[in-house]
């Protein structure tokens, strides 16, 4: 946690720990890690995953539009009398592959539910 400042927390004065007002049988203090450096490494934390999912959610429909486009395209070619399969990008047949799998679950899914009725 060396990124977060040590003037970032005003409990322990950025030491990372603070007196736990015991202390150990040959006399020396016993600290204890600082609850708000925790507090503040969580929220760090917290705000990177946030960003992440962010990011992801941009790229997802980045990726999406893309997908749009493409989709459009192939249409278009299609109905030109076009044999469009080899203009499919991966990502196109990875979600087409997705999309039978999960039909295939949900059938399953069906399958069963009608079993245990
Ligand atoms: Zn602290």
């Amino acid at each position: 946690m060396s990124e977060i400042p040590k003037e970032a927390c005003g409990h322990c004065g950025g030491t990372g720990g603070v007196d736990s007002g015991g202390s150990t049988p040959w006399g020396a203090p016993i600290t204890l890690p600082c609850p708000a450096c925790e507090i503040i490494a969580l929220r760090a934390r917290e705000i990177e995953l946030a960003k992440t999912l962010i990011l992801s959610a941009e790229k997802s429909s980045q990726l999406e539009s893309e997908n749009n486009s493409l989709r459009a395209r192939v249409r278009e070619l299609e109905s030109g009398g076009v044999t469009t399969s080899d203009f499919l990008t991966p990502i196109e047949r990875q979600r087409d592959q997705l999309e039978i799998e999960n039909r295939r679950l949900k059938a399953r899914v069906r399958d069963l539910e009608v079993e245990r009725q």
